[in-house]
């Protein structure tokens, strides 16, 4: 943050929620801010609770995704100054997964579709921080009648832990072949051949229906 700060990246915002959904265009997480704080609080607003929001341009952002191929957004329109630190002081997702992958020195980065539209805002964050961008791929997801992805909140069944090859199988979603045997034995042997098998060129890249299983 004080790697920003210093470069004036970043600034105080004491809208509320309010404020910003009266004010603004809506993107599918929700109203995009129209960067009203930018230019600083008026006095009045100064020591109030706020949240800090990073400086975005409209420099399109074009990441190379390894299954979905050229991804772009401009930033600033589709997405707005977007929150790093929230006014109860909690650093944001967009931030923290940046900063965690670099601690952890990951260089790839394999993840459900549900975040493709995330991921140019992480690039513009380490870019703004001059770190390196890892390699993305986004897998399709596995979704309900409904097009809900398969999650707690929607109530899907877990993967049964005692015997979990059946739901494993699930692979074949991703567009892999692990022989029917392989199903029926070891959890073990069907790691080991999903290592040595795995093929990312055969993912689909569309989502997958629950129904399809
Ligand atoms: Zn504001």
């Amino acid at each position: 943050m004080a790697e920003l700060n210093k470069n004036g990246l970043i600034y105080s915002c004491t809208c509320t929620r309010r404020e910003i959904a009266d004010s603004a265009v809506m993107n599918s997480e929700g109203p995009v801010y129209s960067g009203q704080c930018r230019n600083g609080l008026s006095g009045g607003y100064a020591g109030r609770p706020h949240t800090l929001r990073v400086k975005t341009e409209c420099s399109r952002i074009e990441s190379v995704d390894h299954l979905q191929g050229k991804v772009h957004q401009c930033v600033q329109r589709e997405m707005g100054d977007f929150v790093l630190r929230r006014a109860d002081g909690i650093y944001t997702y967009q931030l923290a997964v940046v900063v965690d992958d670099v601690w952890q020195g990951m260089t790839h980065i394999v993840r459900g579709m549900d975040l493709l539209h995330s991921t140019p805002r992480q690039i513009y964050l380490q870019k703004l921080l001059g770190y390196q961008t890892p390699v993305y791929l986004h897998l399709p997801l596995v979704v309900n009648e409904q097009g809900e992805k398969l999650s707690r909140q929607t109530l899907a069944t877990p993967i049964d832990l005692a015997s979990p090859l059946p739901q494993l199988a699930t692979l074949r979603f991703l567009g892999q072949n692990p022989p029917d045997e392989l199903v029926e034995g070891d959890i073990t042997s069907f790691w080991q051949w999903a290592q040595a098998n795995w093929q990312a060129e055969k993912i689909p890249k569309g989502n997958r229906f629950m129904s399809e299983l």
